[in-house]
């Protein structure tokens, strides 16, 4: 492969993992991403002095699988931890059981200082936004071009759709911008932990308003008093273009559910137009020429881990 440079856009999971995969199998390679970090939805924020999880809630790694080794290597070195098995599970009143899975990995620095762990020592460029894919390589928004024998899209199918030229043949298998599910995330902080230290999180079933509350400082393991709140779909389509507008109604729910007296004292709303695939497919990633295409919405179920295992196939398969 050592003759071979290859351009992959977006330093999220799945690009991050191609990446490391094409660059182990010996090729010259680029990545490019338009936002101001990596990591995409593996995304920390820093709010009120601290990072707040405002994408992926936690990560899960199939025991045996190439994800798992990564994910240990991370607990090894003190970068992940293992959170919690089991959720507490509610409706949009109150909470009445909970539901035990798969150990739940979280990150004392943030999801995203995963993503970061995973860039060191590869060549990424932040603020790099790449506008189309060309039959030479890619061109950024500000009219570079940069010339690639193979190019990868990791990142949303309805996102990789727009950098295509009219009629390429990944057109005809990417997902729609309809096929994936906005949500809107909610930080809320209070001036003490006014719920139970188990709780971990709570899948809310049947509510208009939310779908899932994660004990931020719980998973972080600073126990500071902060939860961060996912949106339904359907709240989230109807506020995407003011995302602070559920804010009131969020905060209703939360304290509904949860038996909290008191109003937060500061909230902080981030907007996932394209947060996951309705239905991901089954492959576990798209090529065409020296085009791919990975990420979440491929190998049958999307999640973080998924997004990794796509990236990873992907590599492999472009350097063989
Ligand atoms: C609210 C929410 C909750 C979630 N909860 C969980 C969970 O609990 N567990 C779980 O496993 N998963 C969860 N997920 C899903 C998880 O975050 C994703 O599966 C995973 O992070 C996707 O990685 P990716 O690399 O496929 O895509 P992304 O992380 O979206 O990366 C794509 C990257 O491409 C870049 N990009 C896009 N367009 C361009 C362009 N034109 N030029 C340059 N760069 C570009 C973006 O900046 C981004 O960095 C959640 C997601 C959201 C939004």
């Amino acid at each position: 492969m050592s003759d071979q440079r290859i351009t992959v856009v977006g330093a999220g999971l799945a690009g991050l993992a191609a990446a490391r995969a094409l660059v182990d199998a010996g090729a010259a390679v680029r990545v490019l991403d338009r936002g101001r970090v990596p990591g995409g939805r593996l995304a920390s924020r820093r709010i009120d002095e601290r990072p707040v999880d405002l994408g992926a809630s936690y990560l899960t790694a199939p025991e045996g699988s190439r994800f798992a080794a990564i994910v240990d290597d991370w607990v090894a070195r003190g970068l992940a931890r293992p959170w919690t098995d089991a959720f507490r599970v509610a409706d949009d009143e109150r909470m009445h059981g909970s539901s035990t899975g798969p150990i739940r990995y979280a990150a004392p620095a943030g999801l995203r200082s995963l993503a970061v762990d995973l860039a060191a020592g590869l060549d990424v460029r932040q603020q790099a936004a790449v506008a189309r894919v060309t039959a030479d390589g890619v061109e950024l928004d500000d009219d570079e071009l940069l010339a690639s024998d193979a190019v990868v899209l990791a990142m949303p199918d309805p996102q990789a759709r727009r950098r295509l030229e009219p009629g390429h043949p990944l057109l005809e298998v990417l997902q729609r911008p309809e096929d994936w599910e906005p949500v809107i995330a909610v930080a809320l902080r209070w001036p003490e932990r006014a719920w139970p230290s188990d709780l971990h999180g709570v899948f809310v079933n049947d509510s208009p308003t939310v779908g899932f509350i994660a004990d931020d400082g719980d998973r972080r393991g600073d126990g500071a008093p902060v939860l961060v709140a996912h949106t339904t779909p359907t709240l989230a389509r109807r506020h995407l273009d003011d995302p602070d507008a559920v804010v009131p109604e969020v905060v209703g729910a939360v304290r509904r559910i949860l038996g909290i007296a008191v109003e937060p004292v500061s909230t902080y709303a981030h907007r996932w137009t394209f947060a996951r695939p309705a239905a991901a497919h089954d492959e576990p990633f798209a090529l065409d020429g020296g085009v791919g295409v990975a990420g979440d919405g491929w190998g049958g179920k999307a999640s973080a881990g998924a997004a990794w295992t796509s990236g990873d196939a992907l590599g492999r398969a472009l350097s063989a």
